[in-house]
């Protein structure tokens, strides 16, 4: 074996070694496979007065009537102040299953939040949405996703205001062919939408993006709060929301797929491994 393959061998085996190890710290720090495992870290965050969204993560095996199954969990589940986070993919964009959770999340007064998925989904996303909105608007909320590294982000901002609709701006795990850097284009998507929008979540664990936008979103006097990703390290982003005096929620991931996310994640930026073990000591 030369020096280049075993090198590369090496690095094959260093990295399937970290994810094994990850994945069993994750298991730790993530919320579980279950609804009920979701409730029992809300309610810890709700003790300190952060309310949250509930996302289950599909993974391949779970068929669209699945994965409706568990968001009808969910809604039963959820308290008052907090909303479903939902994947119209993984619901295979099935008329008939999101008429189901329209119903329910109506009897109960809950939001219904459509996470971004790849590009491909956006504009069939948003025509569900937009037809979502006027049909439901009056009777419970919804609200979209937008990703700042796409370039219709900035026209669907402007979709989203003018119907009124709470939107989360996102960094984006999809990237599209225009490639513009996803903190760029998460600012430009905030100036879109700072003095415009019904509500922003600005969901990042970029403690300086985050602080700039929420503090933009200030200056025009518009409705927001920081949202966090339960998994990922937060304690510098949750000391900063409370020095801002802003409000902050935890967006709480669980299934069989959430534990590989957030494996990746810190895979693919090793010094979170850093901050995570700091959050976990001081949290
Ligand atoms: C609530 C929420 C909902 C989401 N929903 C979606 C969705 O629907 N669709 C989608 O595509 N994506 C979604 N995402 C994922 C998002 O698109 C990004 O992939 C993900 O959040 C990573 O980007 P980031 O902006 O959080 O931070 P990163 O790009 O990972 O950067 C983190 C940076 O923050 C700093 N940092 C963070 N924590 C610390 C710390 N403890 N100590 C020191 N420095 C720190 C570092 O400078 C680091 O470089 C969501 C994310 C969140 C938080």
């Amino acid at each position: 074996m030369d020096a280049e393959t075993e090198l590369g061998t090496f690095r094959r085996y260093r990295r399937a070694t970290m994810r094994f190890v990850l994945t069993h710290v994750a298991r730790v720090y993530v919320a579980g496979d279950s609804v009920e495992d979701a409730r029992h870290v809300a309610d810890q965050w709700a003790e300190r007065d952060i309310p949250s969204t509930f996302g289950f993560w599909d993974d391949g095996r779970d068929t669209p009537r699945d994965v409706a199954n568990q968001y009808l969990h969910a809604l039963e589940v959820l308290k008052t102040g907090e909303y479903l986070s939902l994947k119209l993919t993984a619901l295979g964009y099935s008329e008939a299953l999101l008429e189901e959770l329209a119903e329910r999340a109506a009897k109960r007064g809950l939001r219904l939040h459509f996470d971004a998925m790849d590009p491909d989904s956006a504009e069939r996303t948003r025509q569900v949405v937009t037809a979502f909105a006027a049909r439901y608007g009056s009777k419970f909320p919804v609200s979209y996703t937008l990703p700042g590294r796409w370039a219709r982000s900035i026209d669907d901002a402007a979709w989203a205001s003018e119907l009124g609709l709470p939107v989360r701006v996102v960094k984006g795990q999809f990237p599209e062919a225009s490639a513009l850097d996803p903190a760029e284009g998460f600012a430009r998507v905030i100036d879109a939408l700072a003095g415009k929008a019904s509500h922003v979540a600005v969901a990042t664990h970029d403690v300086k993006l985050g602080e700039t936008s929420l503090r933009r979103l200030a200056e025009k006097d518009t409705s927001r709060e920081l949202e966090l990703l339960y998994g990922l390290p937060m304690r510098k982003s949750l000391r900063s929301a409370a020095e801002l005096g802003e409000k902050v929620r935890v967006y709480i991931g669980y299934g069989r797929a959430h534990v590989p996310y957030a494996v990746s994640k810190v895979m693919d930026n090793p010094k979170m491994m850093l901050w995570m073990a700091r959050d976990l000591l001081r949290l």
